[in-house]
């Protein structure tokens, strides 16, 4: 009986169901497509590993600081203890943090690249996330290379209290810094960032770029919804509605994201063009 069963039944994962209009997609043809439903364009959210191929040149990347791991300075506990959590999710997503750092190459142009994560705790920005994230941009500086930072964040880790939320502070002072060196910096927002990721480094590129579609907020609209008691407009918080208000400066499909990022390289490498 069971082996009938077992026959009968489509492999595990060789489909996908897209959230958004129900269509199943063979997993290849999702994966060719760049993991956009073909029938409603909708963006399934990607690791940090798929978004790393998407964007760099292949076999180029060298991971930094993958050994840095958080701490629980303050004993946090919900349900289950906050480092009972962090071996849930590092068994989980084969990931040490919700962050992945390193060096690349686009187009044969150095880079440096920090890639926030969803699948780990939300890419929620705790006291690893703020100090991966500042040393790619002290690295930046020392090589003197464009920085790339890809966002996808609930925010700051709450379980790590007011050291998560001091790492706003701490990004957003080294982005400064990076801007006095005069290195460009782009920022790369995809569904969702949130929270004190985008009210600090996220929103502070000198090029703000989104995917289709992302929301991008501080507090959701659930919430304003509730504290202002009133309907919101169409598409508030999404991509293109905060390129209308001037928030972005640009939305990029999927596909067309490495060549934007190889043409902005090449744009803000010309000195002419920094001033
Ligand atoms: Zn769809």
């Amino acid at each position: 009986m069971a082996k009938i069963k077992s026959e009968k039944k489509a492999p595990q994962g060789l489909f996908k169901k897209c959230p958004k209009c129900d269509y199943s997609i063979y997993s290849k043809e999702l994966e060719e497509n760049l993991w956009v439903c073909p029938k409603c364009n909708y963006y399934f959210r990607l690791d940090s590993r798929r978004r790393l191929d998407l964007l760099i040149d292949k076999g180029t990347f060298k991971e930094h600081d993958s050994n840095l791991t958080a701490t629980d300075p303050l004993k946090f506990e919900d349900r289950i203890s906050y480092t009972k959590r962090l071996d849930q999710y590092k068994n989980k997503t084969n990931l040490n943090e919700a962050v992945l750092s390193g060096e690349a190459a686009i187009a044969d142009s150095k880079i440096i690249i920090s890639i926030l994560d969803f699948s780990f705790m939300g890419g929620s920005m705790g006291a690893v996330v703020g100090e991966k994230i500042c040393r790619a941009i002290d690295r930046a500086i020392k090589f003197r290379v464009p920085l790339i930072l890809v966002s996808s964040s609930g925010g700051a880790r709450m379980q790590e209290g007011i050291v998560s939320l001091m790492q706003m502070a701490k990004t957003s002072a080294a982005i400064s810094r990076l801007s006095e060196e005069r290195i460009p910096y782009f920022s790369l927002m995809c569904d969702p960032t949130s929270g004190g990721v985008s009210a600090s480094y996220a929103m502070l590129g000198d090029v703000n770029i989104s995917e289709p579609g992302a929301l991008i907020a501080f507090a959701g609209p659930r919430v304003i919804k509730q504290t202002i008691n009133e309907e919101l407009p169409p598409g508030f918080q999404r991509a293109e509605f905060l390129l209308d208000h001037g928030m972005l400066d640009m939305v990029v499909e999927r596909d067309n994201l490495r060549e934007t990022f190889k043409k902005l390289i090449v744009f803000f490498s010309d000195k002419e063009n920094r001033q």
